[in-house]
């Protein structure tokens, strides 16, 4: 899982299925509340390689901005996650630093935005579930602009 500060921050969400990384971006990043589910907009797939990719996309490329490594570790599909893939509904375990225990993504029937199937992120109870958790970030966040500065009045 990366986090891309790109345009809009979010977190891209990848699983190794069928020889190719399927990908998510999730604009509010995964959390481990059982309670919580993140929408996750399907995106198109990425080789393998980009799997532990971090750095810079320049400007005026797609997705301009920097991308680091979030998390990272196995992925234990329950099934066969090809089908669960075509389905829209896999279940699965992981095995990563931030992300543990098992979790759900199911596509949302009949919902897409600019022609992406929208999916639900969504952590399953177990010991790793953590109430009310929101993704942390690795990178520096951009900051705000500043409003500009108030003319300084002179005192009479
Ligand atoms: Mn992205």
């Amino acid at each position: 899982m990366q986090e891309h500060h790109a345009s809009r921050l979010h977190w891209d969400f990848r699983l190794e299925i069928a020889g190719t990384l399927k990908s998510w971006a999730v604009p509010k990043g995964p959390s481990l509340d059982p309670a919580a589910k993140r929408l996750a907009v399907q995106v198109p797939d990425h080789a393998l390689s980009y799997m532990n990719f971090e750095g810079v996309l320049p400007e005026g490329t797609y997705g301009a901005g920097r991308v680091y490594r979030w998390d990272a570790g196995r992925f234990l599909p329950e099934g066969d996650p090809a089908a669960g893939w075509r389905d829209g509904s896999l279940r699965f375990r992981l095995e990563g630093s931030r992300l543990r225990g098992l979790w759900r993504l199911f596509k949302m029937k009949g919902r897409e935005e600019g022609g992406r199937a929208l999916w639900l992120l969504q952590k399953l109870p177990d010991d790793f579930a953590v109430p009310r958790h929101e993704a942390d970030t690795v990178g520096e966040l951009k900051k705000p602009k500043k409003a500009s500065k108030k003319r300084a009045t002179k005192k009479k």
